[in-house]
């Protein structure tokens, strides 16, 4: 498959490359009380465990940036050393002044040009975060948003329209606004010092094909990298399909150079789902490779028991829990497929495909589940036990496979991306 990303400057966040040719980026947000550091520390931990490659965290008050300085050291003691992004709104530039540590602690800033404030002052206030980042040499995304985009920019846009002699419906010219609020605000960083190669831009709004005008029409006006993300996506599957929907759209034209989901979590569910659904987005499209894959049938009536969806359950989650693990460990394992099929009408033929398959015994089959290995026949499971021996065998091929000397080390299915 020909796959082209769009070229764009590259900006360097600490160790992490974003634009062109890098990877996509992984971004996630901590829902912790900033100035609560442990907690915070153990969730950017969490986050980034779970595959984060930056967290951003909400900067919201004097108690808050006093503590970021603290976040980041708990963080490098644990051994993580994902870039912090600091989330400003409002009062940005008195944080910053107030608490160097802070401006130093951060990895990168994001300001909201509609946040800032109002005429000269605001303009003033955005200058010294602009400057500060320059000062620091640190990267700032400009994140215009829908929901607080700059309202006088907006009513100006908004009345220049009325007075044309063709105007545009309402929601073309916001559109438009929230574009120009993003490159007019890039231009002013520029013009105030902060190097090219240290802008990202992001015009999030919550609608999918809002959003895919939005970006693509943003895409083509400039050359920074872009930060994707649709805001306020929602609860469980509709934010899960409505980012998915969207999100796809712009990377299989190239479009977007970090990612992050806006979900609302479930209550008791843990933060780092939003990273699970960004990398399982990039992975199913062939774009990166972060956690081993399982394909299972969705099951039928030749299923009559739940064996066939507690072993794929198992298997998914057994899978992501070691990769903490594997990860240094067995370089290329990201890339390993597993199948799990409830039956002998499609289980054989995808065990084959996959590296390692296990085709479970269907109502009125014999009880036996034949395991595949690179596409032959190694072993029949039979018993209870079926699903820990599958486990083992699994083990087992991971270390043969993907360990020092393994045929599958390091291997990457990747697809070889070009930047256009
Ligand atoms: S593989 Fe068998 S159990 Fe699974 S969906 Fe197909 S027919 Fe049904």
């Amino acid at each position: 498959m020909q796959y082209s990303r769009r070229r764009t400057r590259q900006v360097q966040i600490d160790h992490i490359t974003v634009g062109s040719d890098a990877p996509v980026v992984v971004q996630s947000m901590t829902n912790t009380d900033t100035a609560d550091a442990a907690a915070t520390a153990r969730q950017v931990k969490e986050l980034s465990d779970a595959g984060s490659e930056l967290v951003r965290i909400t900067v919201n008050s004097p108690e808050a940036a006093a503590k970021v300085a603290e976040i980041r050291s708990r963080l490098n003691d644990m051994g993580c050393n994902t870039p912090l992004v600091g989330d400003f709104h409002f009062n940005g530039e008195r944080l910053l002044a107030e608490f160097p540590d802070c401006a130093r602690a951060l990895s990168k800033y994001r300001i909201n040009p509609g946040n800032v404030g109002k005429g000269a002052k605001g303009d003033e206030k955005f200058a010294y975060m602009i400057r500060t980042a320059a000062e620091h040499g640190k990267a700032v995304r400009i994140g215009v948003n829908w929901g607080s985009l700059d309202q006088s920019l907006a009513k100006k846009m908004m009345d220049a329209n009325l007075a044309s002699a063709a105007p545009k419906s309402p929601e073309a010219v916001m559109k438009e606004a929230l574009i120009v609020s993003a490159l007019q605000s890039a231009q002013k960083a520029v013009d105030l010092g902060l190097p090219e190669n240290k802008i990202i831009l992001s015009c999030k709004v919550s609608a999918v094909q809002d959003l895919i005008e939005v970006y693509r029409d943003l895409g083509s006006r400039c050359d920074y990298p872009l930060h994707l993300g649709l805001t306020e996506a929602g609860m469980g599957s509709k934010g899960i399909v409505a980012s998915t929907a969207a999100l796809s759209v712009l990377l299989q034209q190239g479009i977007g150079d970090t990612i992050r989901i806006s979900l609302t979590p479930e209550p008791g569910s843990p933060r780092t789902q939003e990273v699970v659904v960004a990398q399982e987005i990039l992975q199913t499209m062939g774009l990166r490779s972060f956690t081993p894959m399982v394909t299972a049938c969705p099951g039928c009536g030749r299923t009559t028991s739940t064996v066939f969806q507690e072993l794929a359950r198992d298997i998914q989650q057994y899978l992501r829990e070691q990769m903490a693990v594997w990860r240094n460990q067995y370089p290329g394992v990201e890339s390993l497929n597993v199948a799990v099929m409830g039956c002998v009408v499609n289980g054989p033929g995808e065990s084959k495909l996959a590296d390692i398959g296990i085709s479970l015994p269907g109502t009125g089959e014999t009880p036996v589940a034949p395991v595949y290995v690179d596409g032959e026949r190694k072993v029949t499971l039979k018993g209870n036990n079926m699903a820990a021996e599958f486990l083992a065998i699994v083990q087992q091929y991971v270390e043969e496979n993907y360990g020092e000397g393994g045929k599958k080390r390091a291997k990457s299915r990747v697809i070889p991306i070009q930047a256009a």
